[in-house]
């Protein structure tokens, strides 16, 4: 069984991996940069270990983090999300050196990584996938003759991209010539991969996502699907489940298709399977990320089945807790993504020391922060800081909590997108559930916000200079 697992990542998921360890009775190795010598993860773990000065090499060397996880006892590794999660050659190393990768194994990672395998094997399952290329683009001659073939707008992505980068819109011809250099060279930069390929555009899809169980003896569930479609520049910013765009009935039919999905892929422990619905009710399979989500934690809410710690059962071995049919749901719950960012200044990253910071609290909150009054946010990694997850009964109670949750919220010393947040919740098409991938691009508004402060912080602030005045 295991009894102490060394977690190779930082930030918030570090330490939500951390609170699955400590409930479990389970010790936990965390590491660290020395840019993240005062993180929260750090302070957290039952133990931390330093992985050089780098900010980013440490974690991305998994050669070193094994020999890490053998030396200090543990019999296990979770990735987390980002940096080596989806890296096929941890896996590998894990397994040769007798760690337990809490994960899929190396060759669901790999297949499922390259996006191009991952649309064949979903397409030979009859999983319906987005029209495109059934391989990797050789020119862009090639390029401009598939796209002729599928009919313009047509989205180029980067075979093994992930996190939003390496993909982009093509409205026509022009447009593909203009972007095939940029899109291959963000490709090799990011990815160490040139690959790219086409897919048909999806005219103002939704994003809906369905979360995975699968243990290591054949037996696969989903907990329901998330609704991710408010994104800025193809990345998450808020994520909702269930998705309050879906009837039960579309509701049913994409969680089947996605355990026939992980079914196809072979896979084993927490996945997510990605679609697009398109505005006839139809989904396609978009990509499958083999790895825990930065938005696990609404699914969490909404299921009360505590995801990370079903990752370590089923990395123990042990078969799932639950059947299909047992899996309840009840309310709905929303997760905003707290980054570090000015939207003022088009998202720019806003780094630096956190003067204070209040968490919310009241009923139907729960948050997920690496931050901390007096911690100072270094400029090497992700922007977010913070994840905020309210949960309500129904929409409209939702809607209103959240906003009361965002305004209880306190972070100060940097810009984030809670002010973003709190205006986006005043559109009438949000606030009647009506939103697609485009929405954060049709509200260019939404970023004129004035930040005035509190009535009740200016009445103090007047009172005390009428004292001062006054010589109290
Ligand atoms: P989600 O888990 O919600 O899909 P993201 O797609 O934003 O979240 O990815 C989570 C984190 O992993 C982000 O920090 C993102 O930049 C990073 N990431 C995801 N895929 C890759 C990849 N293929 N290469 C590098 N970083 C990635
Ligand atoms: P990543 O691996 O970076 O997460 P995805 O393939 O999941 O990349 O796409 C990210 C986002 O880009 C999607 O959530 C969606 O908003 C948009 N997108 C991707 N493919 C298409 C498509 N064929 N049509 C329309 N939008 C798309
Ligand atoms: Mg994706």
């Amino acid at each position: 069984m295991i009894k102490k697992i060394l977690i190779a990542n930082r930030g918030e998921i570090a330490v939500r991996i951390v609170r699955a360890c400590q409930e479990a009775g389970i010790e936990s190795v965390a590491i660290y940069s020395e840019a993240d010598r005062h993180a929260l993860h750090v302070k957290k773990a039952s133990e931390a270990y330093s992985i050089g000065p780098d900010p980013v090499a440490g974690y991305l060397n998994a050669h070193r983090i094994v020999n890490l996880a053998l030396a200090t006892g543990c019999q296990a590794l979770h990735p987390g999300y980002g940096f080596l999660s989806e890296n096929p050659e941890l896996a590998r190393i894990c397994a040769r050196r007798g760690v337990k990768f809490i994960g899929p194994d190396e060759q669901v990672i790999r297949r499922m990584g390259n996006k191009i395998e991952a649309r064949r094997c979903m397409q030979a399952a009859g999983v319906p996938v987005v029209p495109g290329s059934d391989a990797s683009l050789a020119d862009l001659d090639e390029a401009l003759a598939v796209a002729r073939d599928i009919g313009y707008p047509v989205m180029l992505k980067a075979t093994s991209g992930g996190g939003g980068r390496g993909i982009r819109r093509c409205n026509h011809e022009g447009e593909l010539r203009h972007n095939y250099q940029r899109v291959l060279s963000e490709a090799r930069k990011a990815f160490g991969s040139a690959e790219v390929f086409l897919e048909k555009c999806i005219d103002r899809p939704r994003h809906i996502e369905v979360q995975i169980l699968a243990d290591e003896h054949g037996n696969v569930i989903h907990l329901f699907e998330r609704d991710c479609s408010i994104q800025r520049r193809h990345q998450k910013l808020i994520e909702i489940a269930p998705s309050p765009q879906l009837d039960d009935t579309q509701r049913a039919e994409i969680g089947d298709c996605a355990v026939r999905a992980a079914r196809a892929a072979g896979y084993q422990n927490a996945g997510t399977v990605e679609f697009l619905l398109d505005n006839n009710g139809h989904f396609y399979f978009m990509e499958m990320n083999t790895r825990l989500q930065v938005e696990h934690t609404v699914t969490e809410n909404i299921t009360g089945i505590d995801i990370v710690a079903e990752q370590i059962r089923i990395a123990n071995g042990l078969p799932l807790l639950f059947e299909q049919h047992e899996i309840e749901r009840r309310g709905i719950a929303m997760q905003f993504r707290i980054n570090a960012e000015d939207p003022k200044n088009d998202f720019l990253p806003s780094f630096g020391r956190i003067t204070r910071y209040f968490a919310p609290g009241g009923p139907g909150v729960r948050t997920d922060a690496a931050i901390y009054s007096g911690y100072t946010i270094p400029p090497y990694y992700d922007s977010l800081c913070a994840k905020i997850t309210v949960w309500a009964l129904d929409w409209e109670e939702l809607v209103s909590r959240a906003r009361r949750v965002l305004l209880d919220t306190g972070v100060y010393g940097v810009k984030t997108t809670i002010p973003y947040y709190l205006e986006l919740l005043k559109v009438p098409e949000f606030r009647a559930a009506r939103f697609d991938t485009g929405f954060v691009e049709d509200h260019p508004e939404l970023v004129n916000y004035t930040t005035s402060r509190p009535a009740r912080e200016l009445a103090a602030v007047a009172a005390a200079a009428i004292a001062a005045q006054a010589g109290y």
